[in-house]
């Protein structure tokens, strides 16, 4: 299998490439050159087992890891779980959420880890995976990478910007991991990350990676938990619905990948918050980012959507087979509260703002489209995480998982740093683990 390139303009690459560039060196994003293709029955007859779910899905990607090394690597990757959650009569929530920083992204994250360490010991190389965070990123890749032989990290990020329990979850891990408190913003972190990876002589010494969301290391993972949530609904459900709280897209991508790879699915629905982009897009024909406006699910903040351009080339930019596949709306902050509020008052059950947005735009396409059908959320992130948002929607404190607890409890161990590159430099060639 070859990767080729959204933009066009660049060579196809092998698996290995693609997911040590991450980007292509034309800017496009890669995709894989062609999709297997595989019979309904195949999809009906899977058993709801995460590890053996991705082994079956992702075989045909990974020329150049044995397939019994990518077995290995895929079930430590998918350790937790993915279950399936009965809500309404033809409603499901499907929690993606019971990672190691309670969030969909450890899903595609902690494989890519994997995967890229996997290639590196082969070379008998050191990988130093560089991350620049606002929060939620650093702590996903820190954990993904912690303890992956072959590969370690450094964080950059704004010191005294990030919640404490952001920064928790990754300035607390030790071994593998380093974590840099920078004297600035956001945007000095993510430009001295750029800086470095594009210092020739710095790569010269050291294998620099960013695994951004964009690699495509991270998009073919998460086709495996659509075929997991299908495989745990009943077998006599109606035809499936999947709503996805998108950002990116790349989640949402990943299920028109296995989609196009037969899994059954009726028709997916991307939840926008305000900054809705694609939802335009699907209205009037006409794409137009605009710049990122803040709401209260902030990962979805996304005023220019990576994964655009894979949605593009997978319809080859025909709009009205878009359609046909994609539904899509825009929720602003006021409705979210209100579903979180109105879902637990119902039903008990809580969501986070994220998906609290796609089940209000599952909502507005069951009403736009009556008939016999069965919805599944995907539930991106567990509301202990937005806690201060949500506890006062609903009157009551969210417990807290052990697994939090017990990170809170750890000291913080990262050092200050100047935004400045010689600092990181010289932080990078003198770090020997
Ligand atoms: C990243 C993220 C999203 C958006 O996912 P995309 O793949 O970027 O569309 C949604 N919810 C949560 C909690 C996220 O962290």
């Amino acid at each position: 299998m070859r990767f080729v390139s959204t933009a066009g303009q660049a060579p196809a690459v092998d698996f290995a490439t693609a997911l040590r560039e991450g980007l292509a060196p034309d800017g496009g994003l890669y995709l894989p050159d062609a999709l297997p293709s595989y019979p309904e029955r195949f999809f009906r007859e899977l058993r709801p087992d995460m590890a053996a779910i991705g082994t079956e899905l992702l075989r045909p990607f990974h020329d150049g890891i044995p397939d019994h090394a990518a077995a290995q690597l895929i079930r430590e990757a998918f350790d937790f779980d993915v279950p399936l959650m009965r809500l309404e009569e033809d409603l499901y929530v499907l929690e993606l959420f019971h990672g190691p920083t309670l969030a969909f992204k450890d899903v595609a994250a902690r494989l890519l880890a994997r995967l890229l360490g996997w290639l590196c010991r082969r070379e008998d190389r050191l990988l130093t995976v560089l991350v620049a965070t606002s929060g939620d990123t650093g702590s996903a890749v820190a954990q993904a990478f912690h303890r992956v032989p072959g590969s370690r990290v450094v964080v950059l990020y704004p010191a005294g910007r990030v919640s404490s329990l952001q920064e928790k979850l990754f300035a607390t891990l030790t071994g593998n991991v380093r974590s840099l408190a920078v004297d600035g913003s956001f945007d000095d972190c993510q430009r001295l990350a750029r800086a470095a990876l594009q210092d020739t002589e710095l790569r010269a010494r050291v294998l620099l990676t960013s695994a951004n969301s964009i690699n495509v290391g991270r998009l073919l993972p998460q086709m495996t938990y659509y075929a997991h949530g299908f495989a745990q609904l009943p077998p006599a459900a109606p035809p499936v619905v999947f709503a996805v709280p998108s950002g990116n897209f790349g989640n949402l991508t990943a299920g028109l990948l296995v989609h196009r790879m037969g899994l059954p699915v009726a028709r997916f629905v991307a939840g926008n918050n305000v900054n809705d982009a694609v939802t335009r897009y699907l209205e009037n024909g006409v794409f137009a980012p605009r710049p990122a406006v803040l709401t209260i699910s902030n990962a979805m903040d996304v005023g220019d959507p990576s994964n655009f351009a894979r949605v593009q080339a997978l319809y080859g930019g025909d709009l009205g087979a878009l359609r046909r596949d994609v539904l899509a709306s825009r929720h602003d902050d006021t409705e979210t509260r209100h579903a979180i509020r109105d879902v637990y008052r119902r039903t008990g059950y809580l969501f986070d703002p994220h998906t609290a947005v796609a089940y209000l735009a599952l909502r507005r396409a069951f009403d736009r489209e009556p008939g016999d059908r069965t919805g599944v959320v995907l539930a991106t992130a567990h509301p202990v995480k937005f806690r201060e948002e949500i506890e006062p929607l609903i009157g009551r404190a969210i417990p807290m998982p052990e697994r939090l607890a017990r990170f809170l409890e750890q000291p913080v161990c990262s050092r200050p740093m100047a935004a400045d590159l010689g600092a990181l430099r010289s932080f990078l060639l003198a770090w020997d683990s």
